[in-house]
C-alpha cells in the first residue's frame, strides 16, 4: 500500500456535501462584521473571539447561533461565503453542496433576500475559482411546521431561478423527528427539490429517525445517520438503494471526542456510498475537508485506496448530472494515474 501523504489528499479532486455556511465563519471575519455592524461580541481582537463550547450538540448549537449574530447585511453573507469558497478552492473541492439556515437569520429580523442574495453573489463569483456550488436550504427542526412552510414559500422564487436545489433539516433533534416535517418535505419534493436530513449521532431515537427519513420521507441523501449500523436491515436498504450518506468525523470528535470510526468503517466496508465532510469547520478546530480526510485516514489506518473511493462517493452522491459526475470521476482517475 502506498503511503498516504497530506499532499496526495490536497490534490485529490473532491466534493463537499455537508457543510453549513454559518459554521464556516472564522474569528477574523466575525470580528470584522461585529465591528462594522456595531455589535458588541465582547472581543477586543479576532484572537478574543471564542469558538469553544465544551461538548455536546446543545452546547455546540449555542456557540453556533451566537457566532452568526454578526451576519446582518448582504455584504456579510457575501463575505462569509466568499471566504469559504476560497478555502474550498485551496482544498481542491470542485463541487460544493452548501447548507444555509435561513430561519436562524429571519428570526433575527434579517430578510430572506438579504441572506440568499449575499450568498448567491459569492457563489457566482466562486465559479472563477473552479468551485461549482449549489445551495441546500435547511429548516431548523426546533422551529414550527408553519415556520418551515413560510420559509419554503419565501424560497420559491429563488428555487425557480435555480439558486436552491435541495432542502435539509438540522439543529436540535430531540422531540423533533423527521415525521414532524413530513408534509413540508412532500411539498418540497413536489416543487422539485432534492431532499436530505440530519440524523445526528447518538440522539434519543436515532435509529427510528433514520428509518423515518429513509422509508417515509424518502430522502435522496442522509446526513450523519451513523446509528444506522445498529439496524443491519436498514443499512442493507441504504446500500441497495445507493442512497448517499455524509459523515463528518472531525465534527463528531469536537462534540463527543470520538470520530464514529466504527460506524464509518462499517458503512464503507458494507459498500455504502459514504463521503467525508467538514460540517462546521470554524467550530471544529478550523479543520477543513482536507484535514478531515487526512486525520480520519490516520485514525483508522486508511490509505490512498480508501480515500480515492471516498472522493468518488462524494461525486457519485452529489446532485449533479450524470455527465458532470463522469467528468469528475475521470479527473480523479487522471490524478491517481499521475500520482
Ligand atoms: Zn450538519
Amino acid at each position: 500500500m502506498e503511503k498516504l501523504t497530506r499532499e496526495f489528499v490536497a490534490g485529490l479532486p473532491k466534493a463537499e456535501l455537508h457543510v453549513h455556511i454559518e459554521g464556516t465563519l472564522e474569528p477574523e471575519l466575525e470580528f470584522a462584521c461585529a465591528k462594522r455592524n456595531h455589535i458588541d461580541i465582547g472581543a477586543k481582537s479576532p484572537a478574543d473571539v471564542d469558538h469553544s463550547y465544551g461538548y455536546g450538540l446543545t452546547e455546540f448549537l449555542k456557540a453556533y447561533y451566537n457566532g452568526m449574530k454578526v451576519l446582518r447585511t448582504k455584504q456579510d453573507f457575501y463575505d462569509v461565503t466568499w471566504a469559504f469558497l476560497q478555502k474550498m478552492a485551496q482544498n481542491n473541492v470542485k463541487h460544493l453542496e452548501l447548507f444555509f439556515d435561513p430561519q436562524a437569520h429571519t428570526s433575527r429580523g434579517i430578510a430572506f433576500e438579504t441572506v440568499i442574495e449575499g450568498i448567491h453573489e459569492a457563489i457566482v463569483d466562486g465559479r472563477a475559482l473552479g468551485v461549482d456550488t449549489q445551495l441546500i436550504m435547511c429548516f431548523l427542526r426546533e422551529f414550527s411546521k408553519e415556520s418551515a412552510r413560510q420559509t419554503l414559500e419565501a424560497a420559491r422564487p429563488y428555487h425557480e431561478k435555480g439558486w436552491i436545489i435541495g432542502v435539509g433539516l438540522d439543529s436540535a433533534e430531540h422531540h423533533n423527528p423527521p415525521l414532524k416535517f413530513m408534509l413540508i418535505f412532500a411539498e418540497a419534493k413536489k416543487q422539485g427539490y432534492y431532499l436530505t436530513m440530519h440524523c445526528d449521532p447518538k440522539q434519543v431515537d436515532s435509529v427510528e429517525h433514520i428509518k423515518q427519513a429513509l422509508e417515509i420521507i424518502e430522502v435522496d441523501r442522509l446526513d450523519h445517520g451513523m446509528n444506522i449500523i445498529e439496524n443491519p436491515d436498514l443499512m442493507a436498504y441504504l446500500v441497495e438503494e445507493k442512497i448517499g450518506i455524509t459523515a463528518c468525523p472531525i465534527a463528531y470528535y469536537y462534540t463527543r471526542q470520538d470520530m464514529e470510526e466504527k460506524a464509518i468503517t462499517t458503512l464503507f466496508k458494507e459498500g455504502a456510498l459514504i463521503s467525508l465532510n467538514s460540517d462546521d469547520p470554524s467550530y471544529k478546530g478550523g479543520n477543513y475537508i482536507n484535514d478531515v480526510y487526512y486525520q480520519f485516514a490516520q485514525k483508522v489506518g486508511w490509505g490512498r485506496e480508501e480515500l480515492i473511493q471516498i472522493a468518488k462517493n462524494s461525486f457519485t452522491t452529489s446532485w449533479i448530472s450524470d455527465n458532470a459526475k463522469k467528468a469528475y470521476l475521470q479527473q480523479i482517475d487522471d490524478y491517481v494515474a499521475k500520482n
